[in-house]
């Protein structure tokens, strides 16, 4: 069951004109928010960041942060999985086709879930291979924009080569993964980029960024360069769905000793120690 415009129907029937604008200019922004227990994850987070994108591109939020609490938690209860992925995503709405944004058309707006699919333990025991790309992304990389074609064509990079993800490079420098961030450890450091417009402000970043401080674990935000990741002991990706996965091929070649390294390790527990401590007092 999804919701789509005020109204909760079967996927299978639910409907969008041809004209609307995230069909046809892919002018509209989304969020994947992971339920646990039926409990979604860092909502109040996610929901912040959906009006930082929609203020991005100059679209209204349709619906109060209270709205989108009821919205979202009656497609929950629609749905039979307890862990799923909930997705939402407005766009300008439907007008005749021209560039400019329509005088009083009406958002689109759309919720669905699917059930969670979190890293197989084969994956988090073994590691996962990724190759690297040049980052050739616009530069509001910040916005959760549905205009993913970039991302769609650099990951299938990645899956042409038989890996989970393609990570970018601007000018020698790590931004982020077609679909993830990215944490590099060397020397029992944890390193990755300060936010900016090059990458998306990733919900799992900030967790992992605040156990990582909370438990005194030794981390720089800067630059990584391209020469850093290929000496890297570990490289993470963190994504609301991946959790954070350990990198254990790069470009073909052994990440540090070729299997996930203690500081994922880590991170790992503190993550899902921190899952079960939130999920045991939702609301948060
Ligand atoms: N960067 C990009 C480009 C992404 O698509 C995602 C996943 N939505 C992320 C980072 C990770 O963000 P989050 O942790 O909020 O899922």
């Amino acid at each position: 069951m999804i919701y789509l415009n005020g109204k909760f129907t079967p996927i299978e029937e639910a409907l969008i004109p041809v004209l609307d604008r995230g069909f046809i200019f892919g002018d509209g922004v989304y969020e994947v928010i992971p339920v646990y227990s039926r409990h979604p994850f860092r909502l109040q987070e996610h929901l912040q960041r959906l009006q930082n994108s929609l203020m991005s591109i100059r679209l209204e939020n349709p619906h109060s942060e209270d709205q989108w609490r009821t919205i979202i938690g009656q497609v929950i209860d629609l749905n039979e999985t307890d862990d799923q992925s909930i997705y939402l995503q407005v766009t300008r709405g439907v007008a005749k086709r021209d560039h400019a944004f329509p005088v009083d058309s009406v958002p689109t707006v759309l919720v669905t879930s699917n059930p969670l699919n979190p890293p197989r333990d084969e994956q988090l025991q073994k590691g996962v291979s990724a190759i690297t790309a040049t980052d050739n992304r616009w530069l509001r990389c910040d916005v959760k924009s549905t205009a993913l074609l970039p991302n769609v064509l650099l990951r299938q990079l990645a899956a042409d080569a038989g890996c989970v993800e393609t990570i970018l490079l601007r000018d020698g420098q790590l931004t982020e993964g077609s679909a993830s961030n990215v944490f590099v450890v060397k020397s029992g450091i944890v390193l990755t980029l300060a936010k900016s417009n090059l990458i998306l402000p990733g919900i799992t970043y900030d967790v992992v960024l605040e156990l990582v401080q909370a438990n005194g674990i030794a981390h720089e935000l800067r630059s990584v360069a391209k020469t850093e990741l290929d000496d890297a002991d570990e490289i993470w990706i963190t994504s609301s769905s991946k959790e954070i996965l350990p990198v254990t091929t790069l470009d073909g070649s052994p990440v540090g000793k070729g299997k996930p390294g203690p500081v994922f390790q880590r991170l790992h527990e503190l993550y899902q120690s921190y899952k079960a401590q939130v999920m045991r007092a939702p609301g948060q």
